[in-house]
């Protein structure tokens, strides 16, 4: 083995998730955070849950919004010429 290559290694780094669990793995850095674990994955625990660290369900619902919004303007436009076709497919 050369020396001096080799990163300094940590038996016992702690892992912290987001759900609040902690264990030691060991690791070239001393602490790590992550996500989700075998404690709160989905794949385990058999439960939905949803993971938005980024604002994307929030971004995506502001789409839906947006795309109805459009939607109603538009019906509302047609709604002179076709309005009993159009009526019956809203509800
Ligand atoms: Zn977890």
């Amino acid at each position: 083995m050369k020396k001096d290559i080799h990163p300094k290694y940590y038996p016992k780094a702690k892992v912290t998730c987001s759900c609040g669990n902690t264990f030691e793995v060991g690791a070239t850095v001393p602490e790590i955070h992550v996500e989700v674990c075998s404690a709160c994955h989905p794949y385990y625990t058999g439960t939905q849950k949803f993971i938005d660290t980024a604002g994307r369900v929030d971004k995506f619902q502001e789409r839906i919004k947006k795309a109805k919004e459009m939607q109603d303007k538009l019906q509302k436009k047609g709604k002179k010429e076709e309005s009993s076709a159009k009526n019956k497919k809203e509800k």
